[in-house]
């Protein structure tokens, strides 16, 4: 008999999620029985019972997000060298031993995307200024980083670009440019990893507004609820090359999924 898949998502608030949707549809995709169900977390409630059912084999994969990613850290067994280094997971299984494992998509998923939407653009490194330094900063830093870019991070708060910064310095050390400065940057790609944009605060942007965009440069938006933020119709009207986070998102969870269940899904076009 083939096996139905317990998987499911450990978050809070999850009421927005559009990840039910996305695995239900590599499910069936991949001709897969199984379920993809929400579990509300709250920041000081307790992980343990979930990762037990993971590691007796009742739960078959848990994707984590906002604000477990770091949190469950110290529960698990063993990280994939993806996110060791970039110190988050999104994604949690066990092994045949019952062994805790964490892997972070994100970081992949970024990368992954940042070809599909730039092209042969996307594969010359360059420099990328990232707005925000928070668990999703961090995998788009590591993933630049790895790709041969250089990187410079700037977020409200200086000591949090900071820590970043030094966090990922053995690979190459980023640079930090004070948020009040970030309109000044010559970088060739910048990247939104804040939360600036997204419903219900479709009126706010990373970008300082009535400031040109460096020369030929790309805007990558994580955000992708609305699917044109405020950033992505700045762009457009500078004529600048952007995409949302759609595709990461889908990137992200495709690589899950392959974890999983070994079944590489057909990436869908979900967005309405
Ligand atoms: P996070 O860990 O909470 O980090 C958010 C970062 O944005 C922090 O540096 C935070 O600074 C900063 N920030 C928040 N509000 C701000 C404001 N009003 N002005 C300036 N900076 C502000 O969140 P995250 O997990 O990194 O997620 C960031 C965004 O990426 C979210 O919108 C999330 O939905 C999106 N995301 C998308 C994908 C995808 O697959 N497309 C994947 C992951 C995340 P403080 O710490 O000072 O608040």
């Amino acid at each position: 008999m083939s096996r139905c898949y317990r998987l499911g998502l450990i978050g809070y608030p999850l009421g927005h999620s559009r990840s039910p949707a996305l695995h239900q549809g590599f499910l069936a995709a991949c001709g897969l029985q199984g379920e993809y169900r929400l579990y509300e977390v709250a920041p000081g409630d307790d992980l343990r019972p979930l990762l037990t059912d993971l590691r007796l084999h009742r739960l078959h994969g848990l994707n984590v997000t906002i604000p477990h990613k770091q949190r469950v850290l110290p529960l698990l067994d063993r990280l994939t060298p993806t996110a060791q280094a970039v110190a988050a997971v999104n994604t949690l299984w066990a092994d045949e031993e019952g062994l805790l494992w964490g892997d972070n998509t994100d970081a992949p998923g970024f990368y992954h995307d940042l070809a599909a939407c730039f092209g042969a653009w996307a594969r010359r490194p360059r420099h990328a200024l990232i707005l925000g330094a928070g668990g999703a900063a961090r995998a788009v830093a590591f993933a630049l980083l790895r790709g041969g870019w250089q990187v410079t991070i700037s977020a409200r708060r200086a000591e949090q670009a900071q820590a970043l910064a030094r966090h990922l310095s053995s690979a190459a050390a980023p640079a930090v440019l004070p948020w009040e400065a970030r309109g000044q940057t010559t970088a060739a790609l910048i990247v939104n990893a804040t939360p600036l944009g997204m419903a219900p605060h479709t009126e706010t942007t990373p970008w300082p507004p009535d400031t040109p965009f460096p020369p030929l440069a790309r805007v990558y938006d994580l955000v992708y609820n609305p699917p044109e933020t405020r950033l992505l119709r700045q762009a457009r009207e500078a004529g600048v090359p952007a995409a949302n986070g759609w595709g990461m998102l889908v990137a992200q969870a495709a690589l899950a999924f392959r974890r999983w269940t070994g079944c590489t899904p057909p990436e869908p076009s979900l967005q309405d």
